[in-house]
């Protein structure tokens, strides 16, 4: 893995949102609680690093996403890239620069993509509206850089077609390549290969991990599912109900997990474990809870097989538990 330094920090990142009550409420301002769907992660990614952030629905991954991508506004903590403070930069003109150097890949490709645009106005519209290029020569040029870069070859054989004419993959393709044109330094893949068919999602990891090797972009892998993150990244951040509970490289993380709920993600996929390598711990019932009512103390604890007293009371800090290998447990030790 290149490592030259990081790119991205998140700083104690929180995203709270208010909940709106009744009418009374409503009258007196008030909110009547508050979601946490981000509650105070620190995460880094390096040059040319490709981080999988794993979680189940519910987690906060994706607004974690949405915030790097200025999608989404931070209620506190800093949000910092190449060591400039990006969190309260607003606007479109103030952005430009950074929505340059960050993009995002959606999960969707059928509603990311315009109907009634073709290929190449889909490709180029990132390069007209932050003016990356100065006539039409250019403009070509570019488009077809990056279709090739997402494997849509010949490029010319794309620019006039319209996404209903593409398959899944081709349209996921065309996805990338929008996000591609403008040459970005690290794109956000939020769940970008969950909607395609098993086949297919080993060229687009493929095509994301070429781009890396080329051209020394970083990656920050959004998934649900941990063999694929394993696959594809240097290293694994696990989400759960807003914190990260466990860090570390994809090897420790897949074949070393430290944290019962990455255990208990481990153990429901059978492609990332020998039935010898399988914990005793009975498999992961229920789903994430509400963000609105986090639990006290370690918030998996509702969930945990594991759980005593003191994990009803305090949360627990993330505890160094080999080389850059860090887990939010009690008994990670
Ligand atoms: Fe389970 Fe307690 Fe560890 Fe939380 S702190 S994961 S409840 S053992």
């Amino acid at each position: 893995m290149p490592d030259t330094g990081d790119i991205l920090r998140l700083e104690n990142l929180e995203v709270h949102f208010p909940i709106q009550g009744g009418l009374f409420d409503r009258v007196l301002g008030r909110p009547a609680g508050v979601v946490r769907a981000v509650d105070g992660i620190d995460l880094t990614i390096g040059h040319g690093e490709i981080v999988a952030l794993v979680g189940e629905s519910g987690s906060g991954k994706t607004t974690v996403g949405r915030v790097i991508t200025k999608l989404a506004q931070p209620t506190a903590g800093r949000l910092l890239f190449e060591g400039a403070d990006m969190t309260s930069v607003r606007g479109l003109s103030a952005l430009r620069p950074y929505r340059h150097h960050v993009q995002m890949i959606f999960q969707d490709a059928y509603q990311a993509l315009n109907s009634r645009h073709t290929v190449f106005d889909i490709v180029a519209e990132p390069l007209r509206s932050l003016r990356l290029v100065e006539n039409d020569a250019q403009l070509t040029e570019r488009v077809s850089e990056a279709l090739a870069a997402a494997g849509l070859n010949p490029p010319g054989d794309f620019f006039a077609r319209f996404p209903h004419e593409l398959s899944g993959g081709q349209r996921q393709r065309v996805v990338i390549a929008g996000a591609l044109a403008v040459r970005p330094e690290l794109i956000v893949a939020d769940e970008p290969v969950s909607m395609l068919d098993v086949s297919i999602r080993a060229q687009i990891l493929q095509v994301l991990v070429d781009l890396r090797d080329k051209h020394n972009m970083a990656l920050l892998f959004i998934t649900h599912d941990l063999p694929l993150a394993w696959l594809i990244a240097d290293r694994i951040a696990v989400l759960y109900l807003g914190k990260l509970v466990e860090i570390g490289s994809a090897d420790e993380i897949t074949f070393n997990p430290r944290h019962p709920y990455t255990v208990a993600l481990r153990d429901a996929t059978p492609q990332i474990h020998t039935d010898a390598d399988r914990s005793k711990l009975p498999a992961l019932q229920g789903e994430v809870p509400s963000a609105a009512r986090v639990p006290k103390g370690c918030r998996f604890h509702p969930r945990c097989p594991l759980a005593f007293d003191r994990c009803r009371q305090d949360e627990p800090p993330a505890i160094e538990v080999g080389p850059q290998h860090l887990s939010a447990c009690w008994l990670a030790n």
